[in-house]
């Protein structure tokens, strides 16, 4: 224990050494100068989506062959599969994108002031809440014994990086296409952590919310980077807005966490609807659900004798339209209720149809 500090414990409250401030954080009330945070998160997202959607925009007319054996798809097929154009497609995205901001510049509230004090006495309040917990579940001799010698270092790890890094990580689950489904709506468990998995899967159960909404978005047969965001407005308000509001109620993230969460839940789309499969892809690595997984999701069969499944979307055959719902991080929804389509999936039971 240092010199201001002899004890943690002091009575009802907790005695802690001046803040050490991690490299991550910025004590200036705005990271960007003289540009409100809340402006950042609008614009940053929406930034990230051009620049990656741009890049691999670039890739795609590159003509590079060394590229080949990445593409998921022939660079052909995007143009004669896609039943929307490239410019329906940016147009659709930069409507999203204005209606987004709208929505956002009225959701954002102004951030606290930032300042040192602010934190010492956010930590201090952690520090009396991790005394009640350690106590309550080591008793009161080993309970003390480990707030003494552990408790500052404790307090600063759960207040820096544990606390933060576990609300993003939660507001991914509850946020991003895991949604909930109807019937399931009654297990209390299930009612946070599921809204996008199941609100996509509802929208290819139910006829009329496939054909009305959610069909804009499966006109891309060859998905590409920017048609990560062509969707159907309605679908855009009620799958990624909604989505990301309710992930930042629940979760009480800040505006930066909300800037950190928007724009790396935006390049995972991008990634996720990019048409390569690169073997040193970061996003691709970090999670199972990724561009070739939501790429079976929109595949349409090329072989009308080797479809595994009859499903039908406008006259063409669909493989994965009934799997893969889960985007874009985590895929436990579809293994845990079935709806999970691989490769080897589609590759056996296109064997099965040739062989009846
Ligand atoms: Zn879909
Ligand atoms: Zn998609």
């Amino acid at each position: 224990m240092n010199s201001t500090c002899p004890f943690f414990v002091i009575g009802k409250t907790v005695c802690l050494s001046p803040v050490r401030i991690p490299f991550y954080f910025s004590l200036h009330q705005n990271m960007f100068g003289d540009i409100p945070d809340t402006y950042v998160a609008l614009g940053a997202p929406v930034l990230a989506f051009w620049l990656m959607s741009l890049m691999f925009y670039c890739l795609d007319i590159s003509g590079w062959r060394w590229l080949d054996k990445y593409r998921i798809h022939e660079s052909e097929e995007v143009k004669s599969k896609n039943l929307a154009t490239l410019w329906e497609v940016a147009r659709a995205v930069i409507f999203q994108n204005v209606m987004q901001a709208l929505i956002g510049f009225a959701w954002l509230a102004e951030p606290p002031v930032i300042s040192v004090a602010r934190c010492q006495s956010e930590m201090e309040g952690l520090g009396r809440t991790l005394v009640l917990v350690v106590r309550g579940l080591f008793g009161e001799e080993t309970g003390m014994k480990i707030l003494e010698q552990w408790g500052p270092g404790m307090t600063h790890w759960l207040y820096w990086w544990v606390i933060p890094a576990a609300q993003i990580f939660f507001a991914m689950w509850v946020s991003f296409k895991i949604w909930l489904d109807l019937p399931l709506m009654s297990l209390p468990r299930f009612t946070v952590d599921t809204w996008q998995y199941f609100i996509h899967r509802l929208m290819h159960t139910n006829q009329y919310l496939y054909r009305k909404v959610h069909s804009v978005h499966h006109k891309l047969y060859v998905p590409y980077a920017l048609g990560a965001l062509y969707n159907h407005p309605f679908e855009a308000l009620l799958m990624d807005t909604l989505g990301v509001i309710i992930a930042e109620q629940v979760t009480h993230l800040s505006v930066r966490q909300t800037i950190f969460f928007l724009v790396y839940g935006m390049c995972k789309g991008v990634d996720d609807h990019c048409g390569y499969n690169f073997p040193f892809d970061p996003f691709q690595l970090i999670s199972r659900s990724n561009s070739d997984y939501h790429d079976i999701h929109h595949q349409v069969c090329p072989f009308t004798t080797t479809c595994p499944r009859k499903q039908y979307l406008g006259g063409v055959q669909a493989v994965g339209i009934k799997s893969n719902f889960s985007q874009p991080h985590f895929i436990h929804w579809d293994v845990l209720l079935g709806t999970r389509m691989t490769r080897e999936d589609i590759q056996k039971r296109g064997q099965k149809v040739k062989t009846t």
